[in-house]
């Protein structure tokens, strides 16, 4: 490893809102991995509130810790967006109305049908000396100084402006300026990630043991969440250590097996949508306790249009009774939560629809509804693929409310679906 000084860099989030409770921080994770990638270690996250003199205090303070400062929020039109003149002040520059970022402002407002109103002239107030950076998105520009050695950039707080800026026109620059600064280095790490469902962390990690040998530059993580199991491998970037993370990966995806669902950016309900597609097959969709999450979910993803058919929200037993025909007599004698009543869904949804499989959800999301044979998590998945191609599974998730539940059972019904269609696809 070099013994260099290494880069630094500060994540700044402004908004009370993220104070208060109201919000979470995500724009820090997202920059946290764009500038690993660019070799560059972040150090400090901090949060501070639409105040003045607390902005300035935390820009100072960072400053003078790392060479990298990034700040995302209060560049908002309104009067509690403070980040220009808290920079401003920070590092004594003037603010004053800059054309290129009027133009780019009013160019944008024009395509909505709008001119900018005054209190948007302040969006176009930048610190003397800074460049703009352009939002391809919203209104409000960004910007970004070298001050004393450091990197300084503010780009608005919106997640959707603000990820396209720092990609397009913040790590380019960064980037080239970080050439021009002999006396640091960068290591840019990879990072490979893996998602997994159905098992618990335990499982996971107990499967990777020794993977990764004591010493190595590469570090395994393990992250649980609701809805998977993800592992994620980092490391150095250069020829060498890119060459090792790929064959530990390789290593870990034979370990794990098929409770690895995808790679990367991949979801759930993207993967089972491309195999979906491969295989020219349709999906009908007949969901109780989930409420319509699996729909939403498969939806999410562009072009989902060529296989999702309809999905039914039958929460009642009414409605599981007139939409899919489960006879009366199997919701009296089994119950809504059962085996029984998840594959007359299944089966009910995939004939009415003529869609090529249906898949249904039944369970207790809580917090009431159980009885002691029927626990809060009992979930019932089935899955219909025409004759001889039915199947139910029983699930019990233990300890989470009723979010998670259905983020769990949704999670459970699509890696069922996964699980089926690679095995039809090897037929
Ligand atoms: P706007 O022009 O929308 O006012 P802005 O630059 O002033 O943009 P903020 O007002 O601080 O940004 O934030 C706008 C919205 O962006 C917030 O309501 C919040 O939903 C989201 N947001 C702000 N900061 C973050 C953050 N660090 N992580 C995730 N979301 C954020
Ligand atoms: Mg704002």
């Amino acid at each position: 490893m070099s013994k260099m000084k290494s880069w630094t860099a500060e994540t700044i989030a402004i908004g009370s809102e993220l104070l208060l409770g109201g919000r979470l921080d995500t724009n820090s994770l997202f920059i946290a991995d764009q500038l690993a990638a660019c070799g560059v270690e972040l150090r400090y996250k901090t949060t501070v509130g639409d105040d003045l003199s607390d902005m300035v205090s935390v820009v100072k303070a960072a400053l003078r810790r790392v060479r990298v400062v990034i700040l995302t929020g209060g560049l908002g039109p309104t009067i509690d967006d403070v980040t220009r003149e808290a920079v401003a002040r920070a590092t004594g520059r003037r603010l004053s109305r800059r054309k290129a970022a009027l133009d780019g402002m009013t160019a944008r407002l024009a395509e909505w049908g709008r001119t900018p109103t005054t209190s948007q002239f302040r969006q176009a107030m930048i610190p003397a000396g800074a460049d703009i950076l352009a939002n391809p998105v919203g209104t409000a520009p960004g910007f970004s100084l070298v001050w004393k050695g450091a990197y300084l950039a503010a780009l608005p707080g919106v997640p959707r402006e603000m990820e396209p800026m720092v990609r397009d026109g913040l790590l380019p620059q960064l980037q080239a300026w970080m050439r021009t600064q002999k006396r640091l280095s960068a290591s840019p790490m990879i990072r490979r990630v893996l998602h997994t469902s159905g098992v618990p962390e335990s499982i996971v990690d107990q499967a990777l043991v020794g993977l990764v040998p004591a010493g190595s530059t590469i570090q395994l993580g393990i992250f649980a969440s609701p809805m998977e199991v993800m592992v994620s491998l980092t490391g150095p970037a250069g020829a060498e250590g890119a060459v090792t993370i790929e064959q530990m990966l390789r290593d870990a995806k034979a370990r794990l097996g098929d409770i690895v669902y995808g790679e990367e950016e991949e979801t759930m309900e993207s993967v089972v949508g491309r195999l979906l597609n491969e295989q020219k097959l349709t999906l009908a969709v007949a969901e109780s306790c989930t409420g319509g999450l699996i729909g939403h979910r498969l939806t999410q993803v562009p072009g989902s249009s060529t296989y999702v058919d309809r999905v039914a929200v039958t929460y009642s037993n009414r409605a599981k009774f007139e939409m899919l025909g489960v006879p009366v007599v199997v919701l009296d004698r089994h119950g809504a939560v059962s085996a029984e009543v998840a594959a007359a869904m299944a089966r009910g949804i995939r004939e009415r629809s003529s869609a090529s499989v249906g898949l249904s959800v039944t369970g207790i999301a809580g917090p009431g509804g159980a009885t002691e044979r029927k626990p809060v998590g009992l979930v019932y998945v089935g899955l219909d693929g025409g004759p001889g191609e039915a199947m139910t599974r029983e699930f019990r998730f233990h300890g989470g409310d009723r979010t998670v539940i259905k983020q769990r059972s949704s999670q459970a019904a699509l890696d069922l679906l996964r699980r089926w269609l690679i095995k039809k696809g090897q037929e």
